[in-house]
């Protein structure tokens, strides 16, 4: 039987890219800024319903244009239950990550939480919209004004969530969209930031120009994270098949739910009212006394029929060794127990319905109940 991956990058016919890459030859404009950028720049700019974006070669360092923009030692409000990108970013720019506890609906960043962990360093909360569930953004934003914070959103996994004409790439101060290769949206590697302040185009751009802002001098400590024609290109190409690939991958969410949703000890996530999905992933969470095994045996026993599914956030990245002993590290007691709970099974667009019965058959193969 065919191996089954968590992920498969989509890619466009090979004809359209070729044809999308031709003009590359005739002006010799592989990067910096060049015509491919400035027409991604302008599609994305309504796709997300941004007011202004700016272009990174991914989404890591986008997130790490921003937070270099804060006073080193500042701390910062976030979630443990991430990819490593996230932490990552706040710690390299010399900030502090204070992790605050995630809700069990949507394993979003709990805005009951975020209040008591406010110090007079605090600069900015940095929420995720895990698995493409938008943050509980209105409350966000009033704790926010409140303390006169910056909201950051981690948008990696929200390309094109709209919340009743929110768009994803609407919310907070600045969101981050990944255009990794494994999600729903690529541009093989890239990534972007949307944001609503006009003034901040020239200091992000100067950012990925080894800080300069007018090509002599550097007067920012930027760094090089210009996105280049190529990688633009197959984004103007995959924008075109974007809604198909969120359609196929529906199907597919719909056939699991369909046969995993009755199962005792599988908690599958809900949509979220009112909220337009991607299908980005396929969350599942096991509660191992109901269903008589864990996630852990479950990932051994699935490996073992060649299908790979993800522990997808574990561990916790505050249980990271860049963490560990660091920083002081709030127990964030739900964001744990999922943590050790859940597990992203394969979803892309190609992914057919056999192969999902096929997932399906397996983990309901390892239940007791
Ligand atoms: C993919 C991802 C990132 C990093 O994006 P890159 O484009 O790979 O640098 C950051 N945060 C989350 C949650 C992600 O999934």
């Amino acid at each position: 039987m065919e191996r089954i991956n968590v992920t498969r990058p989509s890619l466009p016919p090979i004809e359209e890219y070729i044809e999308e890459i031709q003009g590359i030859w005739e002006n010799c404009w592989l990067t910096n800024n060049g015509p491919k950028h400035q027409q991604l720049v302008t599609e994305l700019t309504t796709a997300l319903g941004a007011k202004e974006i700016s272009l990174f070669s991914n989404g890591h360092q986008a997130l790490e244009a921003v937070f270099s923009f804060f006073p080193v030692g500042s701390e910062v409000i976030t979630t443990p239950f991430t990819f490593a990108s996230t932490t990552l970013a706040i710690i390299r720019c010399g900030l502090i990550p204070v992790f605050c506890d995630i809700e069990s609906d949507f394993y979003t960043l709990d805005p009951e939480c975020i209040e008591k962990l406010i110090t007079e360093k605090t600069v900015a909360i940095a929420p995720v919209h895990v698995y493409g569930n938008l943050c509980d953004w209105r409350r966000i934003a009033e704790i926010a004004a409140k303390y006169n914070l910056k909201v950051i959103y981690d948008a990696a996994h929200a390309f094109g969530v709209v919340d009743l004409g929110n768009n994803a790439g609407s919310l907070g101060d600045l969101s981050m969209f990944s255009f990794h290769a494994t999600k729903v949206f690529h541009t093989i590697e890239g990534g972007c930031l949307t944001y609503n302040d006009p003034t901040l185009s020239k200091k992000l751009a100067a950012w990925r120009q080894f800080g300069m802002y007018d090509g002599e001098q550097s007067e920012i400590v930027g760094t090089n994270a210009k996105l280049t024609e190529f990688a633009a290109a197959m984004g103007l190409c995959n924008l075109r098949h974007f809604a198909n690939q969120v359609n196929l991958r529906r199907s597919a969410v719909f056939r699991y739910r369909e046969r995993l949703l009755s199962q005792p000890g599988l908690i599958l996530c809900n949509e979220q009212q009112g909220v337009t999905p991607n299908y980005a992933y396929m969350p599942v969470r096991i509660k191992p006394e109901q269903f008589g095994c864990d996630r852990n045996a479950i990932v051994d026993f699935l490996m073992r029929q060649d299908i790979f599914v993800r522990k997808y956030f574990y561990p916790l990245t505050s249980d990271f060794p860049i963490c560990r002993g660091n920083f002081s590290i709030q127990e964030t007691p739900i964001a744990r127990e999922i943590s050790n709970q859940i597990l992203c099974l394969p979803l892309y667009a190609d992914l057919t319905m056999a192969e999902v019965d096929r997932v399906c058959d397996a983990i309901l193969e390892t239940a007791v109940n």
